[in-house]
């Protein structure tokens, strides 16, 4: 049986490039009908946190990934010991003041990676390093060779900042007398400056890519992207589908860069191909979390707004900007609407009001036509009514489709907002 592991360190969230990896091996392990075990590095005691220990599990799990064990390092510090003192006794290690010295046999090593090919390491920048130190605890090397031998773990899917790692692991295999697995390092993901990413740039944590409205289907999509694609220029794809034909041996041997836009674009496909129902309940718990729901919204308003927007918005973020107008009545007309409010239409939008305050069942085809007959009468452009008419529903000069959205709005809030305008205009124009 295969065993594949992901071994974070809860000294921090699990950020984007963790969350590849683990996919890596998850897909891996799945795609071979193998086991899929979560190593917890937590030997620093210190800048381990439960709360980062927290928000990575429920990120993996969002991500839609499961594991078949979970191991903690920090219970298995008696283990690391007796094979450091195993070590001791041989003559491949010396105690000192209560820390472990490893000292290397050191020869050439040479590696097989399963994505970057044949890596040879002709030096070690040293001689020797601590497996244990006086506290007792064991550093990330020699824990990870011990944890992955006793693990069977069969493949070291990991990402490429550890690759100067694998040589010195190599050596503590080899002098504790394990088998050595094979490794697969997998290259990193880059900033679109080309460096690694930063804080500006991508390496936010799963968790605040949840907070700002990603699903999590989309981000398991571009984060496979980022790296390797199923073929057939196919760009959305469940993990699901990915793990039936997912080898780790076609990721990419160049590093990936990120980019936000094509996120948000993935990210509003997966919006696109829901159905209105579950989009909805997504947008009612994400704007519940934000605090963003008026009392006494209902679950038939919410469906219709979600579906306004389904097709224009790249995250339920964007809907507390972009659908304020149709939670509240209190928000002023954007600056840069100024240039279509310029000319006073209050007698045509008066006109429309009057059209439209008597149409009894108020739907987008009535609207529509009694908003084209409007115009007609009046001899107007369709532009000379539509823009003014959008500003006084939404207050923004862009936004999701006139007649649609004066449907959803009902024909008292549209009556109501179109006649605020006309006050607007009343008044010389100050903002609403
Ligand atoms: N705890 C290490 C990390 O988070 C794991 C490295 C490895 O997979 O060996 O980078």
């Amino acid at each position: 049986m295969s065993r594949i592991r992901f071994a974070p360190s809860p000294t921090g969230y699990l950020h984007i490039g963790g969350a590849r990896t683990c996919m890596f091996n998850w897909l891996y392990a799945r795609h071979i009908g193998g086991e899929f075990i979560l190593r917890v590095e937590d030997t620093d005691q210190e800048r381990s946190k439960k709360e980062y220990l927290d928000e990575i599990l429920e990120s993996i799990e969002w991500l839609g990934m499961n594991w078949d064990e979970i191991h903690y390092q920090s219970k298995r510090f008696d283990i690391y010991r007796e094979y450091a003192q195993r070590l001791v006794k041989e003559g491949k290690a010396y105690e000192k003041e209560g820390a472990i010295f490893f000292k290397y046999d050191f020869q050439s090593v040479e590696i097989d990676d399963v994505i970057r090919g044949k890596i040879v390491f002709n030096e070690l920048p040293k001689s020797e390093d601590v497996i244990i130190k006086s506290d007792k605890s064991p550093t990330y090397n020699f824990s990870c060779c011990v944890d992955d031998a006793l693990m069977k773990i069969s493949c070291v899917i990991r990402g490429e900042d550890h690759i100067s790692n694998t040589p010195k692991q190599i050596l503590m295999y080899k002098g504790l007398g394990f088998d050595v697995p094979k490794f697969a390092h997998v290259p990193l993901i880059l900033s679109p400056g080309g460096g690694r990413l930063s804080k500006r740039f991508g390496a936010t944590s799963i968790r605040e890519y949840k907070e700002m409205g990603y699903l999590s289907k989309a981000i398991a999509n571009y984060l496979l992207l980022l790296g390797w694609s199923p073929g057939d220029n196919k760009e959305i794809f469940s993990l699901d589908e990915a793990k039936d034909i997912f080898e780790i041996s076609k990721v990419n041997k160049t590093g990936a860069v990120f980019s936000i836009d094509k996120l948000n674009w993935v990210n509003a496909e997966y919006i696109k191909r829901m159905k209105v129902e579950e989009l909805t309940d997504l947008v009612e718990s994400f704007l519940k979390t934000k605090d963003f729901l008026p009392q006494g919204v209902e679950r038939s308003y919410l469906e219709k707004v979600a579906s306004l927007f389904q097709g224009r918005i790249f995250k339920l973020s964007d809907l507390v900007d972009w659908a304020r107008f149709c939670f509240y009545d209190d928000f002023g007309y954007c600056e840069d609407t100024k240039t279509i409010l310029e000319k006073d239409f209050s007698k045509e939008i008066e006109a429309l009001i009057k059209k439209l305050s008597v149409i009894n069942d108020f739907n987008i085809e009535v609207i529509e036509k009694e908003f084209r007959a409007t115009i007609e009468e009046l001899g107007l452009k369709m532009k000379n009514l539509v823009h003014p008419t959008r500003v006084a529903l939404t207050g923004k000069r862009i936004g999701p489709g006139l007649f649609e959205t004066m449907e959803v709005l009902g024909k008292d809030k549209v009556c109501q907002r179109l006649n605020k305008l006309i006050d607007y205009w009343k008044q010389g124009g100050s903002n609403a």
